[in-house]
């Protein structure tokens, strides 16, 4: 079983470099995220992962959640783990002072993420949704319930869920049945959510569920839809924890990766209602919830390359060892990363889960600049133009990265006790949830790039040309970049233009071009910034001789040769239009 290590040095990189830390601690409130400061939480958050979360994340894979007598009972060990996680303060990252948190930018909560989704995926997932449910609440809550909740959210003394999803309202929320009748100070809650991550455990003394309802009076479709706080335990007056509420898991999931992770059907007002507090203003359920999934849909992008860097490490590890055939010019027997085809394998996945990670933090950096400088609205028109990309684009690569490090251990990868198939498995349900990578897609296209016109990826394109200006033609490296790099963007400008030239013509060209679309912005966003990761790297060359710039360039010229060629294959695909995807009638399939 392979070890993970926190690749601490390219996340420096990235954070410093690349999004721009020393600007990101300039804004308000984040003045303490210095440099230092970030190495060492990242050093220490490390250290946790070795120690403490990688070594539960197999066995809790063999042992998997379990549902007995009415509640849920995680893998051994992972209850410890997470007090050890609590206990750390690890969950208050990125929050205010005044709630209990650590005032650091959501930039650093992404990389200490980043070690976290690597180090045991599974485990790593309720500290996720509590995240979300926490800056939800922070932003749309009441005082009061932010008085009482949010600290013990923060603190990580209570977990978060997530619940949207019912058996007839998946991708489709509005049609959600679950029903909120007023009830004095409350609302009583009933209906029934199924896929709920984390809905139950033994961690804590108390679990707070954010429930997408209906009240009675309320519109049809997706703006009749309210968000209520709904908690395990009833909480009183001095924020002690009281009765059950009417809420309770009925059975989890016998699923195919993630098996520490408990996928919960919870069922809610069996006995009347469970009790539930309005989040936000009644009706606009949708627009608080976006608040969490905006930051789930980052959080999972993350997740993707997190499983894509555990996957590679693992990869590169075997391949370091195993002996098989010979290569030309060398005595005796070869270790398979001494052959081309395995190094070629093992490029796609280090250059992947590099580029990867620069766009995650990158975009993470637009959230912070988001929160703190609302003022200047570029900064939320990035992220909400990156976000679709970030998780959709980087889980789509986890599927194939982490199939490559199966590959990469023949045979071995197919045998479970490997651990390479773990991650396999793991990888697969993250471009199916916070929404499937085809509804992000219909997000990009629809929302962020027709609803303005093409503004904000124009901008964007500027922005990479730039950069592509940038580059040397004069030094081979950045001369290959520069040539791959200007191709992509032109792919993406022209599909742009071919985008917003036929969506009106013809209904079905959004929905047919859109994950080509994603894919292709995904790749040259990439990209970009292993582009300039390039020509940073370039300029410490001439100063130090650190290998890691050097392998910096030289994995930023296999990025530039082997993945931003897929540019021209999804732009053609994108000029083909709907005309053959809807030829067929349903009876040919
Ligand atoms: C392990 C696991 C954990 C989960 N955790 C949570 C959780 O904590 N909380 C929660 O609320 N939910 C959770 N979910 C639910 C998850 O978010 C949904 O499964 C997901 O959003 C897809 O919904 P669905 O399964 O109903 O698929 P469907 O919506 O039925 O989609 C089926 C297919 O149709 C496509 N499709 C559907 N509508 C459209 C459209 N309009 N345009 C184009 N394509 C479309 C989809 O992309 C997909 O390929 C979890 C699911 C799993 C499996």
């Amino acid at each position: 079983m392979n070890n993970y290590t926190a690749p601490t040095r390219d996340m420096r990189f990235v954070l410093n470099e690349l999004a721009g830390l020393s600007a990101v601690n300039q804004l308000p409130g984040l003045e303490d995220a210095t440099a230092d400061t970030v190495a060492a939480v990242l050093e220490e958050a490390a250290r946790f992962a070795v120690e403490v979360l990688a070594p539960c994340n197999h066995p809790g894979d063999v042992a998997g959640a379990r549902f007995e007598d009415a509640r849920v009972i995680p893998p051994p060990g992972f209850s410890e783990t997470y007090r050890a996680f609590a206990e750390g303060g690890w969950g208050s990252l990125p929050f205010e002072p005044e709630y209990g948190g650590q005032g650091l930018p959501e930039l650093v909560a992404a990389a200490t993420n980043e070690i976290w989704q690597s180090a045991n995926m599974a485990f790593s997932l309720c500290p996720m949704l509590t995240e979300g449910c926490a800056v939800a609440l922070g932003i749309h809550g009441s005082q009061d319930l932010k008085n009482i909740f949010l600290p013990k959210l923060v603190s990580g003394e209570w977990t978060g869920t997530m619940n949207l999803t019912e058996p007839h309202a998946g991708s489709d929320l509005a049609e959600i049945k679950t029903r909120a009748a007023p009830n004095g100070d409350t609302y009583l809650i009933s209906g029934r959510k199924i896929f709920i991550t984390w809905g139950d455990h033994d961690f804590t003394d108390n679990i707070v569920h954010m429930v997408l309802a209906r009240l009675p009076d309320a519109p049809a479709g997706i703006k009749g839809i309210s968000l209520f706080l709904v908690p395990k335990y009833l909480v009183n007056a001095d924020g002690s924890t009281g009765r059950r509420n009417d809420v309770h898991p009925v059975s989890i999931e016998h699923k195919l990766g993630i098996h520490g992770s408990p996928t919960c059907v919870m069922s809610y007002g069996d006995n009347g209602g469970a009790h539930g507090y309005l989040v936000g203003a009644e009706h606009n359920g949708m627009a608080c919830m976006f608040t969490m999934m905006n930051h789930a849909r980052l959080s999972v992008g993350v997740q993707g390359l997190s499983i894509a860097e555990r996957a590679y490490q693992q990869a590169r590890g075997y391949a370091k060892e195993r002996e098989q055939g010979k290569v030309p010019g060398q005595p005796g027997r070869a270790r398979i990363i001494q052959h081309a085809d395995v190094r070629r394998m093992l490029m796609l996945m280090k250059a992947g889960c590099e580029a990867m990670r620069a766009l995650a933090y990158v975009t993470a950096a637009s959230l912070d600049y988001m929160n703190r400088s609302p003022e200047d609205a570029r900064h939320g028109e990035r992220f909400a133009l990156l976000t679709p990309v970030v998780k959709a684009w980087c889980t789509e690569l986890a599927q194939e990265i982490t199939s490559l490090g199966l590959q990469v251990h023949g045979g071995m990868g197919y045998i479970e006790e490997t651990g390479a198939a773990q991650h396999f498995r793991d990888a697969r349900i993250t471009s199916i949830y916070e929404g499937t990578n085809g509804i992000q897609a219909q997000d990009l296209v629809g929302r962020k790039v027709i609803r303005d016109n093409g503004k904000a990826v124009r901008e964007l394109i500027g922005e990479i040309g730039q950069t592509t200006a940038d580059l040397s033609a004069a030094e081979a490296n950045q001369a290959v970049i520069k040539r791959a790099l200007s191709a992509a963007t032109e792919h993406l400008a022209q599909a742009t233009d071919w985008l917003l030239d036929n969506y009106r013509n013809d209904p079905n060209a959004p929905g047919s071009v859109a994950s080509n679309y994603l894919m292709l912005t995904g790749y040259v966003c990439g990209g970009w910034q292993m582009a300039r990761a390039a020509m940073i790297a370039a300029e410490k060359t001439a100063a130090t001789s650190d290998e890691f710039y050097r392998g910096k360039i030289i994995t930023a010229r296999f990025y530039a040769e082997h993945y931003l060629p897929r540019s021209a294959a999804h732009f053609s695909s994108i000029r083909a239009g709907s005309e053959s995807i809807m030829a067929l009638g349903e009876e040919q399939f």
